[in-house]
């Protein structure tokens, strides 16, 4: 399984740094977990494959720029993008960003080929098909409702945190799995903002630590994600000191496999 996070920071000559902004996870060059860099990061290539779009939540940093997306392709598209969410998340989009004043209502609309966006909801603990993949999505412990995913292909798994804070149901889904090859999982904060963090339900380094130790699958990578840009060296420092093998900083734009 290949997964790039994409890049959602670049410099004046349009060179992608390490800073992430918005989150938008791209699994085999097709499905997005996630939509907040999907406008701007991908190749075109990339562009044309994409067809379905899991949203974990409905923050700004994780859809920032789905409308403009489905706006962008609009007249090309053959099929409607499918979105996967749960009912909830679904009500979400449609009352608070496709609602004709932030944006279109794109589930009412069609193109020369048809209708240009479907919502597919999702259920929870259940496995239900995205593409080539099999995904199980479960409640996080985050401010406004918002799913985990563990996503496989048949022979490799992933885990997605989403946002979270301390959380019991991600863990048991992850842990009654065969096989995990990598975790994603949020480190948004650094250690002297844990109010900040726990009042936003997010992780910080020590409190990540601590979540940790729910997992009893060793030896997988674990990447952290999620880093606010304006703590990054701190974080990463901090997530150094953790001491935990096989955990890393994921770096926006390099694609990674499974
Ligand atoms: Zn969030
Ligand atoms: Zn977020």
């Amino acid at each position: 399984m290949r997964i790039q996070l994409l890049p959602s920071t670049f410099d004046a000559q349009g060179v992608a740094n390490l800073e992430q902004r918005l989150t938008c996870f791209l699994v085999d060059d097709c499905v997005a977990v996630d939509a907040g860099s999907i406008a701007i990061a991908l190749t075109n290539e990339q562009r044309t494959k994409v067809k379905d779009i899991i949203v974990t939540h409905p923050h700004m940093d994780h859809i920032a720029s789905l409308p403009i997306f489905i706006d962008d392709l609009y007249p090309t598209l053959q099929e409607p993008m499918r979105i996967y969410a749960t009912e909830e998340v679904i009500g979400l989009l449609e009352r608070d960003v496709f609602n004709w004043n932030v944006y279109p209502r794109f589930s009412d609309l069609k193109n020369d080929y048809g209708p240009v966006m479907e919502y597919v909801p999702i259920p929870i603990g259940k496995p239900f098909s995205v593409a080539h993949l099999s995904v199980v999505a479960v409640p996080v412990n985050h401010i406004v409702p918002t799913v985990g995913l563990v996503v496989s292909d048949g022979q490799t798994s992933v885990a997605f945190s989403s946002d979270t804070a301390e959380t019991e149901a991600f863990w048991t889904i992850v842990n009654e799995m065969k096989d995990l090859d990598a975790l994603l999982i949020e480190a948004s904060f650094p250690d002297r903002m844990a109010e900040l963090a726990e009042v936003s339900r997010h992780f910080t380094p020590a409190s990540l630590g601590q979540e940790l130790k729910k997992l009893t699958h060793n030896g997988m990578d674990i990447m952290t994600v999620h880093l606010k840009p304006s703590y990054r060296d701190e974080i990463v420092e901090q997530l150094k000191a953790l001491k935990i093998p096989k955990l890393r900083v994921m770096e926006p734009g390099r694609i990674y496999e499974w």
